[in-house]
């Protein structure tokens, strides 16, 4: 006999929502780090709990946000543009600013054209989905960054996933891929969580022996790494041979949006293709005059870059000798592996209460066992800033048996 419909218990597609007791046993344990309200900042310090702490966390590469001159150019574009766009580029959505900007960017990334998206996050998702279709083969680190991910997913291409860095077998993926298909790369150039740059002359290598397109997403190395801040490839000498690279505004650039630079033909395809660039209101002026003011900043002060590049490896190295597993770090990103999850909230609970704020890591973000506090820094931090991290993570590492006094970990 059939169910009356009144019989038929379907399931709540809320039911994992009720079922989600993992942050309730964090919280419990006082040890949660996430959503944590910034109350003020400066750039280098932030007021959190009413309490002021050493910000070791931020994607704020060259220290902008709080700069006044950036400041004062996001003021003065308000009166004369107000407060939001209202539209997309395609229609009421397009300002001078805008095109401004994209005309400067694409000079200073020594590329035909460039585009704006309104995140960084919707620059990858919208650009790969645009320009792999469903005949094409995408080949992506597996450490790419979620965006490139759901870009991937979007786009309905075969999608081939290498080991991370793994160039052996991304040569595999590519011998195997059907000849005819038409074919990207696609990889971070820094990767967000080692800090790892990706092996740009060997993808360049694989690109022209298999006559594929290579695409670079510099969200964490435009205005931190290479020939004036131009990012990964330009470390290497290489950004001609790389087709499309990508950028946000969230990190160096201290603001919101994102970019895509590459030939012209390209570009404008993905301008007027690219639901997400088509679909979603454009960049708000003051996000944009911020851009262009910081870029101009980039250009002409070239120290923010070296000291960058000095505090980096100054606080790899350090933090190395302490006993500290710093993974592959090669940037100002430099992650502190601590393994298991909650052993990683108490560290990281533990560098809080020593005025220090880091950023927690735990799987799915990383692999199981290797939950980690991602560290930043900042053009601006001063010696003081960083030795009083330094001295928090010694103090916390020794208690809470991470390192000894001698410079070992005591990590299994
Ligand atoms: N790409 C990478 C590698 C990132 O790490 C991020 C964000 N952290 C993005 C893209 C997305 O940028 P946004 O946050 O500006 O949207």
């Amino acid at each position: 006999m059939a169910e009356s419909n009144s019989d038929v218990r379907t399931k709540d597609i809320f039911s994992k929502a009720y079922d989600f007791t993992k942050a309730d046993e964090i919280k419990d344990r006082g040890l949660y780090p996430y959503f944590k309200p910034l109350q003020a900042t400066d750039g280098t310090t932030v007021q959190i709990d009413e309490r002021e702490v050493i910000m070791a966390g931020s994607n704020n590469y060259l220290g902008l946000t709080n700069d006044p001159r950036v400041i004062e150019a996001a003021r003065e574009v308000l009166k004369s543009y107000g407060t939001g766009c209202t539209g997309s580029r395609y229609l009421n959505g397009t300002l001078d600013l805008h095109l401004e900007l994209e005309e400067k960017l694409a000079d200073f990334m020594r590329k035909d054209s460039c585009v704006l998206f309104s995140t960084g996050y919707q620059t990858n998702e919208g650009a790969i989905q645009t320009i792999a279709g469903r005949r094409d083969v995408i080949f992506s680190d597996k450490d790419n960054h979620a965006c490139i991910v759901t870009g991937t997913l979007v786009s309905n291409a075969k999608t081939m996933r290498y080991q991370h860095n793994n160039m052996e077998q991304l040569e595999k993926l590519l011998n195997r891929a059907d000849e005819k298909a038409g074919k990207i790369i696609v990889s971070d150039g820094v990767f967000s969580m080692s800090g790892t740059i990706a092996k740009v002359p060997k993808l360049v290598e694989l690109k022209k022996k298999f006559d594929t397109r290579l695409y670079l997403d510099d969200a964490h190395a435009i205005g931190v790494v290479g020939e004036g801040g131009r990012g990964s490839a330009s470390t290497h000498g290489l950004m001609d041979e790389v087709d499309l690279i990508s950028g946000t505004f969230s990190k160096s650039f201290a603001s919101l949006g994102g970019f895509l630079v590459g030939d012209e033909e390209v570009i404008e395809f993905i301008r007027h293709n690219s639901p997400a660039h088509i679909f979603s209101a454009s960049m708000p002026p003051a996000n944009v005059a911020t851009v262009l003011k910081a870029l101009e900043i980039l250009q002409d002060e070239t120290w923010r870059l070296e000291r960058l590049e000095e505090i980096s490896d100054y606080m790899r190295n350090s933090l190395k000798d302490m006993g500290f597993n710093v993974w592959s770090s090669q940037t100002p990103i430099i992650p502190v592996v601590i393994g298991e999850m909650m052993e990683c909230f108490e560290f990281w609970k533990g560098l809080f209460e020593a005025g220090v704020y880091v950023n927690a890591v735990v799987p799915p973000g990383v692999p199981e066992g290797q939950s980690l506090v991602r560290t930043s820094y900042m053009a601006t931090h001063t010696e003081d800033h960083l030795n009083r991290i330094l001295e928090a993570f010694r103090k916390v590492g020794i208690e809470q048996g991470i390192i000894d006094q001698n410079g070992h970990s005591l990590l299994g």
